[in-house]
């Protein structure tokens, strides 16, 4: 009698890194180490291409023009949006709006649906790990509106504590503002449970996913959240370019973010008019090479097994974890149940940016600081991090070279 044979699917992080030319490159006499992912991703030879051949042979302003090339950049535009829409989940690709990035688009909703809709007393939670992007613009609508934004606590271990959680969600709460996956400790946060949670206590919630699209696939009706957002380049697409999801009852309640051309049914000094979803929301010419980058960046991972490039992923931290265990000082910063790549630590009499630049030296691209969440750090209570972001182009051996570039600097500066 045999045993059924378990099948292990090995995923070809080699073979997907040749399509990232960047990634062979020497820096500093080695061979790149790219591992800032959580910065901002590389980019595949199709996404360059898709931009440069948009701009080669299909260059010319959409919506307007009644000619050929106006007409064949808006088809590939509108196209775009429909790829970003079939993505998510989402089934009304009106819904999806193009904006600069998850910056801009939680600003947009901060404008147009927070300042819109908060009174004195009303209240945000925002968990304590999140990147400032998702802090500050509340804090402003705040201001504006007499509302208050409440840190949600984080454990030790860098996840949210959802006890704390429930005794913070009364009826003064109005938005959970939440990331899918923090950029700092790589947390995988629980947003399906939170978001229940929320919308049962009659909160809306905005989940920032401009982490999570970039390690796993994410459906926003099955999460049931309100808005959802994200950056094209953190998705292996261009900068200037982001996506913001809002349900499409929210998204026509609110007033328009930016005023100009495109946005308008009609204008007259008497009083204009505006278009409908998603054109009232987006002013003036969009960034339609980012828009159309974006998209095959998309269609790139369509050919990608996207879990087990997760798995591999989850792999590399688990052996740098494991690798880098016996080195004295070293200190994970966070331990997250479930985490996205991301190995965040700090090692005893070596300061973050010295190290980062160590490595540097070998060619291998660490982030070092605050990471752009100085209430965690705060919380955590360490200035800040060396932070190694993994994607699924990343390999063992990039691994073993940082594990490498850590023993070296620990031996240097002990
Ligand atoms: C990068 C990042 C942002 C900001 O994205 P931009 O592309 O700089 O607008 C916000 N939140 C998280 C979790 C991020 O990782």
């Amino acid at each position: 009698m045999n045993q059924p044979q378990s099948i292990v699917v090995e995923f070809d992080a080699a073979d997907v890194r040749r399509d990232f030319p960047i990634l062979a490159q020497e820096i500093n006499g080695h061979p790149l180490v790219y591992l800032d992912n959580a910065a901002t991703t590389q980019k595949p030879e199709v996404v360059i291409e898709a931009i440069a051949d948009y701009y080669r042979s299909d260059n010319a302003n959409v919506h307007r023009g009644v000619h050929t090339l106006s007409d064949r950049a808006t088809q590939k535009f509108e196209a775009a949006r429909e790829s970003v829409a079939r993505f998510l989940g989402v089934s009304d690709s009106r819904e999806v709006l193009w904006t600069r990035g998850t910056t801009e688009s939680i600003n947009l909703v901060a404008y147009s649906w927070a300042r819109q809709q908060l009174r004195t007393g009303d209240r945000i939670l925002v968990p304590w790990l999140e990147h400032h992007s998702d802090i500050v613009p509340w804090q402003l609508a705040a201001q504006a509106t007499g509302a208050e934004v409440v840190p949600v606590p984080v454990t030790d271990r860098g996840e949210i504590d959802l006890d704390a959680f429930d005794e913070l969600l009364d009826d003064r709460v109005r938005l959970v503002a939440v990331n899918h996956v923090s950029n700092a400790l790589g947390t995988i946060n629980p947003v399906e449970e939170i978001a229940r949670r929320a919308r049962a206590a009659g909160a809306l919630v905005l989940v920032d996913g401009a982490q999570a699209v970039g390690h796993f696939p994410v459906n926003v009706e099955a999460l049931g959240c309100d808005f959802y957002t994200f950056s094209g380049h953190k998705l292996f697409g261009p900068t200037g370019i982001g996506v913001l999801w809002g349900r499409g009852e929210l998204l026509d309640a609110m007033p328009p973010f930016l005023g100009g051309g495109e946005m308008i049914e009609r204008v007259s000094f008497a009083g204009s008019t505006f278009n409908a979803l998603p054109f009232k929301f987006e002013a003036g010419t969009p960034h339609i090479a980012g828009a159309i980058g974006l998209a095959a960046a998309i269609d790139y991972l369509s050919g990608v097994d996207r879990a087990a490039a997760a798995a591999h992923e989850e792999t590399l931290l688990a052996e740098t974890i494991a690798r880098t265990a016996d080195i004295p000082g070293l200190r994970r910063i966070g331990a997250p149940t479930r985490s996205a790549g991301i190995f965040s630590f700090v090692m005893d009499g070596c300061h973050p940016s010295d190290l980062g630049m160590l490595l540097d030296e070998q060619g291998i691209a660490v982030r070092t600081g605050h990471h752009c969440a100085q209430p965690l750090m705060e919380r955590l209570a360490v200035p800040g991090t060396v932070r190694a972001s993994y994607s699924m182009y990343n390999t063992l051996e990039d691994v073993e070279a940082l594990v490498a570039g850590i023993r070296k600097a620990h031996t240097l500066f002990s």
